[in-house]
């Protein structure tokens, strides 16, 4: 059943990121389920940005996030809309940083109510329990030492000028939740130790600012990750203690790498601002980040964000890991990049060409990449012959790849000079793919080549490479007098190894 706003219970969804680094693979295709399951519900989107580590989070990450949200075309109806900008919505403010005054007053709650106490301990007495506890082969937990100290001992530590952190009384039963994507999950309680929710500095952690702000902004369902699974047991015990009315939960698979390990940056590329600079197109990425761990269940690949969120429903997201696979976010960056139109494809290619390229230029270009382009980065070498001087191009060959499959130098330099010398005759104005292309086959004819074979060293005359965008059109668009001049610089080079000249 798909997630609906409910009489008691509008349906309002959030994403929290925290801004300690640039905006992830990960935390994108999470945004993109939280929206689209508030979209696809007619409810609310709300980003958070969850900023308490001030040591770690800055606001150029925040507009990392931000920006990189925007580009893949996500937008909320609460939170920041710009980095550092104002708010919008009802429940802010929707930076961590700002909110410090609610999880004061929800601790003082937790302590008045006898749910959580001051603990005294130094981490250097902390330690020595872990030790003691991993020698005895019992999980590491706080041993509840401050948990029942008298207004004595109290004082005594204070008097020593120990800062108290403040410690969550958990309550020893099974929490069991019915997750949105994984069933019932269990889990004992009892096997936590009281946990840490305000730091002895006064800062206050995760597990508590989560809760606080998840149900001060009225979060129906909490959607995030699988690697958030063990925090949330902690976090309903706090609900309950804090007597708040406990959202849906929901945990999406993981992202793997293709070897099936948790996805990282050493094995997978997981910054979107690296994608978006190769010239991943935002409708791309989004498609496919849709389908790690979702699909509609039927054969259809191709979505559009528009169609997602008519579709997308998390009843269809699948338990297991989802495998990254590049291969499939290239192919369905092809497809998006022919979609385009010419016009708008010499648009996005305009920053991946030389400032030089003259947008007239660029359009006629467009023809002749747009079959081949897998990212829109992929055409400065594409065409880096158009823009490259000649004696460049001849330096990025060696003589031998003139020559024809299965033939001799001779025969390279043979063919080139027919080849010369018959369009040299063409004009300018006759200088077009098509004239070309007859002109070059009548020579192959006449000299008993095979056409593929008289092609070779043209191509690799006048790109400078042994693949390239279509040949004559490629001639085209250089012109005659460069394509020409390519050509002597070939013969001449394939003097140089003796035969040629
Ligand atoms: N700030 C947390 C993170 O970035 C949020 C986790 C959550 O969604 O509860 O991992």
């Amino acid at each position: 059943m798909p997630l609906v706003n409910e009489p008691d219970r509008p349906l309002r969804v959030r994403m929290a990121p925290s801004p300690t680094g640039p905006l992830h693979i990960g935390t994108a295709r999470t945004s993109l389920y939280n929206y689209l399951t508030a979209r696809h519900g007619g409810g609310t989107f709300v980003l958070r940005i969850e900023d308490t580590d001030v040591a770690r989070s800055t606001t150029e990450f925040e507009r990392d996030i931000i920006e990189g949200l925007h580009w893949l075309g996500i937008s909320w109806d609460e939170g920041p809309q710009a980095a550092g900008g104002d708010d919008i919505g009802p429940y802010g403010p929707y930076r961590q940083s700002q909110r410090l005054d609610r999880y004061a007053a929800a601790a003082e709650r937790l302590l008045a109510g006898g749910n959580a106490y001051r603990c005294y301990c130094t981490p250097e007495e902390l330690d020595a329990v872990r030790r003691e506890q991993e020698a005895d082969h019992e999980a590491p937990r706080y041993n509840g030492r401050c948990r029942s100290l008298s207004d004595d001992e109290r004082a005594a530590f204070e008097a020593e000028g120990r800062q108290a952190a403040i410690r969550f009384v958990v309550p020893p039963e099974t929490v069991v939740w019915d997750d949105l994507v994984r069933g019932d999950v269990e889990f004992d309680n009892a096997l936590l130790g009281d946990f840490v929710i305000v730091r002895a500095d006064g800062s206050p952690l995760y597990n508590f600012t989560v809760v606080v702000d998840d149900a001060e902004m009225y979060i129906s369902h909490v959607i995030r990750g699988e690697d958030h699974i063990s925090n949330t047991p902690k976090q309903i015990a706090l609900y309950r203690a804090l007597g708040y009315e406990l959202p849906r939960f929901g945990h999406i698979p993981l992202i793997l790498n293709p070897d099936r390990t948790k996805m990282s940056k050493r094995k997978t590329q997981t910054g979107v601002d690296e994608y978006r600079a190769q010239g991943y197109l935002p409708e791309a990425l989004v498609n496919f980040l849709a389908f790690l761990g979702w699909s509609p269940g039927t054969e259809e690949e191709l979505f559009s964000l528009r169609e997602l969120e008519e579709r997308f429903d998390l009843d269809k997201v699948h338990k297991g890991g989802a495998v990254f696979d590049k291969d499939r976010l290239d192919y369905l960056n092809g497809v998006y990049i022919r979609s385009l139109t010419d016009e708008q494809l010499a648009l996005a290619l305009r920053p991946y060409l030389p400032d030089a390229a003259v947008d007239e230029t660029v359009l006629r270009l467009v023809p002749l990449v747009k079959e081949r382009l897998v990212r829109l980065s992929d055409v400065g070498e594409l065409v880096g012959f158009l823009f490259a001087d000649d004696a460049e191009v001849a330096s990025w060959y060696e003589s031998e790849e003139l020559v024809p499959r299965k033939g001799e130098v001779v025969d390279a330099a043979s063919a080139l000079r027919a080849v010369r010398d018959e369009l040299t005759r063409l004009t300018d104005a006759d200088w077009a793919a098509d004239l070309l292309e007859t002109r070059c086959r009548e020579v192959a004819e006449r000299l008993g080549f095979k056409a593929g074979d008289l092609f070779k060293p043209i191509r690799v005359a006048v790109t400078g490479r042994s693949v390239s965008p279509p040949l004559f059109g490629s001639m085209e668009l250089l012109g005659r007098e460069r394509s020409l001049a390519r050509m002597d610089d070939a013969l001449g080079k394939l003097a140089t190894v003796g035969v040629g000249g």
